[in-house]
């Protein structure tokens, strides 16, 4: 097996200071679970950000770096000026809303932005050619490293290496819009393959190459500079056994048990706080069933939990309180002296508590306006070893066009959402069982191992078309 180069923004850690202890944990996120056996496997390298260790004392920075080393992660250190550049605002204060569509919340201005995720897409692709060697297998993740693969291939020609994006590629007219369009495409060009969750993604590619740089792709394949570059539908899925395993256990069965109140229904949405996830309009949908359906009042509870993120990001910051507001007015209006609608939590939970809240759950509502994937969707139906409870996902999320036996609603249409909540809490039995049969075996069949090991055995088969090597 070749060498694996895994190179994305943040490396898989927290860095921790206890009693003057430097303490590293892994984290266990999609990303970090799905790379772990064949960054294992390989021997290979990890390039990323460590998070800020501005604050280590100088034996404490040592004992970092020796802990780094060990697991085998390179540290890319970033300032505190990139960090607020280059991350906050290029990446996340620009690409990420131009790639969910909310263009009303990208910036004005930007050149600045641009300019330091350039430099710092310099360094990270400096720091892998540093540490490149002949056969290795560069697999690099994501938005904030867009150019890497073209920086990398003009040090490195032949390199072999692989770009996978986790969130939407949007329509190429939206696209179009930014003006670095060009750069960007061409950075993402350095690569052998590229990857995506869904097959409309690498569609919209195809014709923002054709609209923006007058390529043309042979459906997923592109020739430019004399290479041929492949692009592949590759949907991430997660650690489902695993999952599976803990949320059958008697402990998580007892917690779940312990949450629930007789005679009420427990709705469920689990999200980061980030106006991509359609968190008002859900509340609208509630307010909405509440409204047309007084019998349900008082029976049915939402339970939100807001995962805090990105509070340095402007667009983030007014958010959290229009969601307060919007909480406040419903519980306000619905609540009756033995219980609230809404009982809303802004904080994280650890994996067994979510499994506790997934298999307590009559209805999961994940209802973005725009996901790349979303993984909380696979978590609910992976924890779901009773084989009961209704997914209700939207259409725009890129899981539905895998999970076609969810409840599927547009995140927009807050009728047709308060309509589907109603059908979910309805549902027959033995509707609810066939439909969390069929998610289940498409979950557990396409986990997150599989996921790793498709993308990286076709980058391998291409980049051994393209240079020649094995
Ligand atoms: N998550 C978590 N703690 C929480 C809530 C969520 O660890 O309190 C995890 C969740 O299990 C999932 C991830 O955060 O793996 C969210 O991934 P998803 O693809 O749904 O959305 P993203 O946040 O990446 O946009």
């Amino acid at each position: 097996m070749a060498r694996l180069l895994l190179v994305s923004n943040r490396l898989p850690v927290t860095v921790k200071v206890e009693h003057g202890e430097v303490l590293v944990t892994r984290s266990a996120g999609g990303l970090a679970t799905g790379m772990k056996g064949p960054h294992e496997r390989s021997g290979g390298l990890w390039l990323g950000y460590p998070g800020d260790v501005s604050r280590l004392q100088p034996d404490q920075r040592a004992a970092l770096e020796a802990r780094l080393e060990e697991l085998r992660y390179v540290p890319l250190h970033l300032s505190p000026g990139e960090v607020s550049r280059f991350y906050e605002g290029f990446s996340n204060g620009v690409l990420w809303p131009l790639f969910h569509y909310m263009l009303d919340r990208v910036p004005l201005g930007g050149e600045r932005d641009w300019e330091s995720y350039r430099r710092v897409n310099e360094r990270f692709a400096d720091l892998v050619a540093a540490h490149h060697r002949e056969g290795d297998i560069v697999w690099v993740h994501d938005y904030q490293l867009m150019l890497v693969p073209g920086l990398l291939r003009k040090k490195i020609p032949n390199a072999r290496i692989g770009f996978f994006l986790h969130i939407p590629f949007p329509s190429s007219e939206v696209f179009r819009i930014l003006p670095w369009r060009t750069q960007l495409l061409e950075g993402l060009l350095g690569a052998d393959l590229i990857g995506f969750h869904t097959l409309s993604y690498l569609r919209h590619f195809a014709s923002a190459l054709l609209l923006v740089n007058g390529l043309e792709a042979n459906v997923d394949r592109v020739f430019t500079e004399g290479r041929e570059v492949r692009l592949g539908a590759f949907p991430m899925g997660i650690d489902a056994a695993a999952l599976s395993t803990l949320a059958g256990s008697p402990e998580v069965a007892a917690e779940a048990q312990a949450f629930r109140q007789p005679g009420q229904r427990i709705l469920l949405g689990i999200d980061r706080l980030d106006y991509t996830k359609g968190i008002p309009r859900r509340l609208l949908a509630l307010e909405r069933l509440l409204e047309r359906e007084p019998s349900l009042r008082g029976k049915v509870r939402l339970v939100q939990v807001t995962v805090p993120s990105r509070t340095n990001v402007e667009a983030y910051q007014g958010f959290r309180s229009r969601v307060d507001e919007l909480v406040g007015r419903i519980n306000g209006a619905y609540a009756t002296v033995h219980s609230v609608p809404i009982h809303s939590m802004y904080r994280s939970f650890n994996e067994r508590q979510l499994a506790s809240l997934y298999r307590a759950a009559d209805v999961m509502l994940v209802t973005p306006l725009r996901d790349g994937m979303n993984l909380v969707a696979k978590e609910f139906v992976a924890s779901r070893t009773d084989e009961d409870g209704v997914l209700v996902l939207s259409e725009l999320a890129g899981a539905a066009s895998e999970l076609a036996d969810a409840l599927l609603v547009n995140p927009y249409d807050i009728g047709g959402v308060a309509a589907a909540l109603k059908r979910a809490l309805t549902m027959p039995e033995n509707e609810r069982r066939q439909r969390m049969q069929n998610l289940r075996q498409h979950v557990l069949e396409h986990d997150v191992h599989g996921w790793a090991q498709s993308f990286l055995s076709t980058l391998e088969e291409q980049s051994e078309a393209s240079h020649g090597r094995a």
